[in-house]
């Protein structure tokens, strides 16, 4: 452990602060971290603290999912520049052009979304429930968004006609794996198995061994009777796989899947957010009211 890593622990103490980071953080900030997990993992975990302060290292959209299930606590994000470019992909009043243009079609959001934008929809969903979430509505129609593949991903496993909101919605990481890539990565380790997350286009899914959210991967490499897997989604879960699984290889899809606006959260800037009480995450009070209903209703029919 390096000094700034022991001053935050110093600093975490004398504010009664705790510091939640995803999967995709950096290892030395998921080293500090009081509990590392995938958005909705950390939102509960947000709901059960008695900490005063909670320092989300993650992106803009699940600090705002901890403020709408958590009002009454100060969250603060240690990076402005932690914008995750799939939740900017659905402003909030586009949206709404969607839900004119398919009156009476339930919508679906995935919570990776602005808090203004999950304040319109009827439910939200995550990578991990979001295939459930689409069977316990009892629709065959539904608008889904801002993930294109995720939207791909629920129409092949449920049947139902899902109309992506946006059109062309998708995560930046997930877009970088290819098939043929990973098909040669299969012939080069023939025994491992390939788990990918439903964010990856559908061609990449068709030649995965498992596809699930990044929780759903931990539970999966700790079960699989395999030594080795290659892990298709952004790099920053191979820390946390190398440390729950010591006992197991990983081996990354791709290298280079690093998500810039999970790395805009360094250590410093953990540091400075914890010492100078910045940048707290502020959302309206109708807004935290309606989003609060559609996260609730998540939870509800998952
Ligand atoms: S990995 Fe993709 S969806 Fe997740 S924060 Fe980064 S850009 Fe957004």
């Amino acid at each position: 452990m390096n000094g700034l890593q022991r001053e935050i622990l110093k600093l975490k103490q004398e504010k009664e602060a705790i510091v939640l980071a995803h999967n995709y953080q950096r290892p030395e900030i998921q080293d500090i971290a009081d509990f590392i997990g995938d958005s909705i993992e950390l939102c509960r975990k947000a709901r059960h603290t008695q900490a005063r302060i909670i320092v989300f290292c993650g992106v803009d959209f699940m600090a705002q999912s901890a403020v709408i299930l958590n009002p009454d606590k100060k969250v603060l994000m240690p990076s402005q520049g932690a914008l995750c470019p799939m939740a900017q992909m659905l402003p909030p009043d586009y949206f709404e052009l969607f839900k004119e243009k398919y009156p009476g079609v339930p919508s679906i959001l995935y919570v990776n979304t602005l808090g203004e934008a999950k304040a319109l929809c009827d439910v939200c969903c995550t990578s991990a429930n979001a295939v459930k979430i689409a069977e316990a509505i009892p629709a065959q129609r539904l608008l889904f968004g801002p993930d294109k593949h995720l939207a791909d991903f629920v129409a092949f496993k449920t049947g139902k006609d899902i109309i992506p909101v946006p059109a062309g919605g998708y995560c930046p990481v997930h877009v970088l794996f290819e098939r043929d890539d990973l098909l040669k990565l299969k012939q080069k380790y023939p025994e491992a198995l390939l788990m990918v997350h439903p964010e990856c286009p559908h061609e990449v899914i068709e030649v995965a061994d498992f596809v699930g959210s990044t929780s759903q991967m931990c539970r999966f490499a700790k079960e699989a009777k395999v030594r080795q897997l290659i892990v298709g989604t952004e790099i920053g879960l191979i820390h946390r796989l190398k440390k729950e699984v010591p006992d197991k290889e990983f081996i990354p899809a791709n290298p280079e899947a690093i998500c810039t606006a999970m790395k805009a959260v360094t250590l410093e800037k953990v540091y400075l957010s914890l010492k100078e009480e910045k940048y707290e995450v502020v959302l309206s009070k109708e807004a935290i009211n309606q989003a609060q209903r559609a996260l609730k209703k998540m939870m509800e029919l998952s």
